[in-house]
């Protein structure tokens, strides 16, 4: 930041900058994509506390009762055992390891699911990424990851429960569980434009949210990859782990094949509908093009080539 190094351009380019244009860039926050954001977060959170209440009050109780009492079919009652702070610290940090596994699988499906593809391309037709990319949700995908989370908390809430007959709550701050709140905070970056670089062997562990900056990106290297959203250790394990170098060129959004029937709220509302609609009708995959470098290279040269 000090050298004006760091930011990214709409492009995904990073560039040196003047202070303010490195915070608040004006050709990021003026792009379509920008405004489009803003409509599809109103719309998701207007819909969201219906999926959240229905959601953790069906999905959250029934699992955690189904944990509990297939451990008492396993091992008999509750051992019962005493709290203190370092079982809370545990049940904190195997609450964030449940919900980023689960957070995985459901993330991975959607990329390789042409089905849920269709839903999931609405957060990947970002073509440029600001705070509220983060929220930049389908409709439809509210319930596929409250309905997940909801399961995860209370999957380790059920084995806690067990644990300890009930006696127990997770070490928190602010009322966030204690790593939830350390990781939630870098995870808020994922989404700005401003690059935050590990160190390679951090990020071999937790994902930098430079590293959400490639899971954007429609180059062929980059598709597919840095699935989770806490921790790298489910990506290393199904090999979609992606350390990008610093300051990589990361190109967003769903390619430039597709990009363009993914512009507005409207064509964003639609889009899953639309493409099922291909699929059963015409056998389409909604897979998007993601480019080869080369390929991308070539793309640019000839919008430069174009006479202004
Ligand atoms: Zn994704
Ligand atoms: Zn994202």
């Amino acid at each position: 930041m000090y050298s004006g190094h760091g930011s990214k351009n709409s492009k995904g380019r990073e560039r040196k900058t003047t202070l303010f244009e490195f915070l608040l860039p004006k050709d990021i926050y003026t792009h379509v994509s920008a405004r489009v954001d803003i409509w599809l977060w109103v719309f998701e959170r207007c819909l969201r506390p219906l999926w959240v209440v229905a959601l953790f009050s069906t999905v959250g109780p029934i699992t955690e009762q189904a944990v509990i009492s297939f451990l008492e079919f396993l091992f008999g009652s509750s051992p019962e055992l005493e709290s203190n702070f370092f079982w809370m610290l545990l049940y904190a940090l195997m609450s964030l390891l449940c919900y980023d596994f689960i957070f995985f699988i459901i993330h991975y499906a959607m990329h390789k699911i042409p089905v849920l593809w269709a839903i999931h391309k609405v957060h990947h037709s970002a073509e440029v990424l600001t705070p509220l990319t983060r929220s930049r949700e389908h409709f439809l995908a509210g319930p596929i990851w409250a309905g997940g989370s909801a399961f995860s908390f209370a999957f380790a809430a059920g084995i806690f429960a067990y644990l300890f007959n009930g006696g127990i709550t997770q070490a928190t701050i602010l009322g966030a569980g204690f790593f939830s709140f350390i990781f939630g905070l870098t995870g808020a970056f994922r989404h700005y434009h401003v690059q935050f670089h590990y160190p390679h062997w951090l990020s071999q562990w937790i994902q930098s949210p430079a590293m959400h900056h490639t899971h954007h990106s429609y180059l062929k290297k980059h598709w597919d990859t840095n699935m989770a959203a806490v921790t790298s250790i489910y990506d290393r394990m199904f090999g979609t782990l992606y350390i990008p170098e610093k300051d990589e060129y990361t190109p967003w959004g769903i390619g430039p094949q597709t990009q363009h029937e993914y512009r507005s709220f409207w064509q964003n509302t639609v889009g899953p509908f639309r493409d099922w609609h291909r699929m059963i009708n015409k056998g389409d995959s909604p897979q998007a093009g993601a480019l080869s470098i080369a390929e991308e290279e070539k793309r640019n040269q000839n919008i430069t080539d174009v006479p202004l």
